[in-house]
């Protein structure tokens, strides 16, 4: 679990400028509270050489994954966020309050395409509570 501000950090994979690079997909971890943002540990060695090597190829645009062994996501984020003995509308909604913070990181970088994803999940999440909400009231769990 990492911790800034005293909030347990987002997992998640987000675009990051370096120089005049935009790196894709990089799994990183943002913080709620005060909006920080960190490469994640387990990829920081990565991500440094990937960046160093598309600054001195002068790529405007890479992709992390295409050069990556990090582990799948799953294994990545395990320890970020908890997702064990939850209660399913708990849980979507945790999910639901975690892309609207994304939402305001993607418009901070100015990532229109991640802002995108991010609106078409929160669209299926809503659908998705909407239903359990339903559920529920009916006391069918
Ligand atoms: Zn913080």
């Amino acid at each position: 679990m990492s911790f800034c501000c005293g909030a347990s950090m987002i997992g998640t994979k987000g675009n990051i400028r370096h120089l005049r690079t935009q790196i894709h997909n990089v799994p990183i971890l943002f913080c709620p509270v005060c909006h920080r943002i960190e490469v994640h540990h387990l990829v920081e060695d990565e991500y440094e050489i990937l960046a160093e090597y598309a600054h001195c190829d002068g790529a405007a645009e890479v992709d992390f994954e295409d050069y990556s062994n990090a582990p799948a996501n799953d294994a990545l984020f395990e320890n970020c966020v908890n997702h064990e003995n939850e209660d399913p509308l708990a849980l979507v909604t945790n999910q639901i309050d975690m892309a609207l913070d994304l939402l305001c990181v993607a418009k901070e970088l100015h990532d229109p395409e991640w802002e995108h994803q991010l609106k078409n999940r929160l669209t299926i999440m809503s659908a998705r509570k909407d239903k359990l909400q339903r559920k529920k009231t009916m006391g069918r769990y």
